[in-house]
């Protein structure tokens, strides 16, 4: 049985909506010195300890990996992913 689907339904609507972006875990496997802190929207980092915002996704990330304390001790191949 063959049933087709109306595709008029499926079809959502390319709305630009600026979400707030939330912790990624697989973020971790690039960024092995970030975990999640108890906002979804903030990330923990382990070199300095400090809770930063990733509203932004990664920009937040890097952002703190270049402008953070811990500038330095971030692990360069850690770095760099603006996706
Ligand atoms: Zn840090």
């Amino acid at each position: 049985m063959e049933e087709e689907e109306a595709s008029t339904s499926s079809a959502t609507p390319p709305t630009k909506i600026r979400r707030m972006c939330h912790y990624n875990k697989d973020w971790e496997n690039k960024y092995s010195w970030i975990t999640k802190a108890n906002v979804d929207t903030r990330a923990y980092c382990k070199i300095c300890r400090n809770e930063f915002a990733v509203a932004e996704g990664l920009k937040g990330v890097n952002q703190h990996a270049k402008g953070g304390k811990c500038a330095s001790q971030v692990p360069k191949n850690g770095l760099f992913l603006y996706a």
